[in-house]
């Protein structure tokens, strides 16, 4: 994915989810590694964790947008934009978007505790799975190809 398309998919989701415009800039920030995304209060413009859309797909991406978009629509209108104030919280749960900007730390500590990760030999799909499996019983769920287990470097 591209900035020009997560901009386009952040102005989408401005759209059908807040019924207003998303006027500013949204891109990808490499240096963000914790966060899944943050709001600039300066320039407005929001910053998003390609990693987290890498690990965990676009369902996490939205999640992260319409979180982020929270901040910049109450910010802009001058309303309560922080985690801890009313409107916020309330908007949150109005769009369903996650409760927390660095939703991603958490889900990497998820991701890195699935230590065994299983690859189909055929189509190559992979399966981290948090308890080892027997290979001999399970196949593929794309391709009902045979699994092999492959070995991931520990990570802290
Ligand atoms: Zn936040
Ligand atoms: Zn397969």
């Amino acid at each position: 994915m591209t900035d020009q398309e997560l901009q386009q998919l952040v102005e989408q989701l401005s759209l059908e989810y807040f019924g207003r415009k998303f006027i500013h800039k949204a891109y990808f920030n490499p240096r963000l590694r914790t966060t899944g995304g943050r709001y600039l209060l300066k320039s407005h413009n929001i910053e998003i964790n390609k990693k987290s859309y890498e690990l965990f797909g676009i369902d996490e991406l939205r999640g992260i947008i319409l979180h982020e978009l929270c901040h910049y629509h109450l910010h802009i209108q001058g309303k309560g934009y922080k985690h801890r104030d009313k409107d916020f919280r309330d908007l949150l749960t109005k769009v369903g978007a996650p409760r927390y900007c660095s939703r991603i730390e958490e889900n990497i500590r998820k991701y890195n505790k699935m230590i065994h990760l299983y690859e189909c030999l055929s189509c190559k799909q992979q399966y981290p799975r948090k308890r080892r499996i027997d290979v001999s019983k399970y196949r593929c769920g794309k391709c009902y190809g045979f699994l092999e287990k492959i070995n991931v470097p520990m990570k802290k």
